[in-house]
């Protein structure tokens, strides 16, 4: 099977062109820029809402302030079990973007994941919408913790100046983004040429809205499920990101 939809070939090829004439490039993606590196995202049809889990709470509320307040032992732990499990290679995908960087052709990464995939592919301007989990600090009193000591514990990890709990720099179901971080990617996507979405149902907000400040004319869209933002995309790819990233990148080697 090809990488896009029969109907979709000719696209492919007008968004490699693209892409070898743009040297303007923003990307902005979700966890379906994930999911091949075996991190699954919320709502396709192996995410983690299709999943059966022993977990009597919906997904997203184990990335929310209220577990992080209703249970702040089990929140620790939960934290400690994803980093865990995004210790995996890159993608197709964040390989992809590295490349397009190292080109001068990609200005920004926009992401709403919390991964740290695209660090460890070699990305280097990336805007993190919702955080990382690299860094652990203080809400209350600012100080931070090395990651190490506080993934050697079990449960809740006190400050050590105040006491309270130590979290990751994560932007939690019910908190609000960063406003700096939110500004610079409003501004990256705003000044771009030509803005790749992909790997997103577009269904999370305030994130999913940074695109509404894209004002260029070529919106490239790539995601396996249909999303809200097809219809107003000039170009939208349906396969996977992981290979089609690849596929186009390889179509501007020009130098
Ligand atoms: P989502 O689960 O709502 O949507 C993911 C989308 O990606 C789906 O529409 C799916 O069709 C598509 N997709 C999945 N794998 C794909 C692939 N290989 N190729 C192409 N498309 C693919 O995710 P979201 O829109 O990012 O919103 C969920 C929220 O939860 C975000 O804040 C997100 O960052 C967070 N989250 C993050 C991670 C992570 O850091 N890796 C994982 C799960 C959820």
């Amino acid at each position: 099977m090809g990488l896009v939809p029969q109907a979709e070939e000719r696209t492919l090829e007008e968004v490699k062109a693209i892409i070898e004439d743009s040297d303007q490039i923003v990307f902005f993606g979700g966890a379906g820029v994930s999911t091949a590196s075996g991190i699954p995202d919320f709502r396709s049809k192996n995410g983690l809402y299709n999943q059966k889990s022993d977990r009597p709470y919906p997904p997203e509320y184990y990335f929310s302030h209220e577990f992080s307040i209703d249970d702040p032992d089990g929140f620790a732990d939960f934290t400690r079990e994803c980093y865990q499990s995004y210790q995996v290679e890159p993608s197709g995908c964040h390989q992809a973007l590295v490349d397009l960087e190292q080109r001068g052709k990609l200005q920004a990464i926009v992401t709403q994941n919390i991964d740290g995939l695209h660090q460890r592919a070699g990305s280097h301007n990336i805007y993190e919408v919702h955080g990382n989990m690299r860094d652990f600090y203080c809400p209350h009193c600012g100080h931070r913790v090395a990651r190490e000591d506080f993934l050697a514990g079990r449960g809740r990890y006190p400050c050590p100046k105040c006491g309270h709990n130590v979290r990751a720099n994560v932007v939690l179901y019910g908190e609000t983004l960063d406003q700096g971080v939110l500004y610079g990617a409003l501004r990256a996507i705003q000044d771009c040429r030509t803005l790749i979405v992909g790997g997103s149902s577009l269904v999370v907000y305030p994130a999913a809205g940074l695109i509404d400040y894209y004002r260029g004319k070529e919106l490239i869209l790539i995601n396996y499920d249909p999303t809200p933002q097809d219809r107003r995309a000039n170009y939208a790819l349906h396969g996977d990101i992981s290979k089609i990233m690849p596929a186009l990148v390889a179509g501007s080697e020009r130098g």
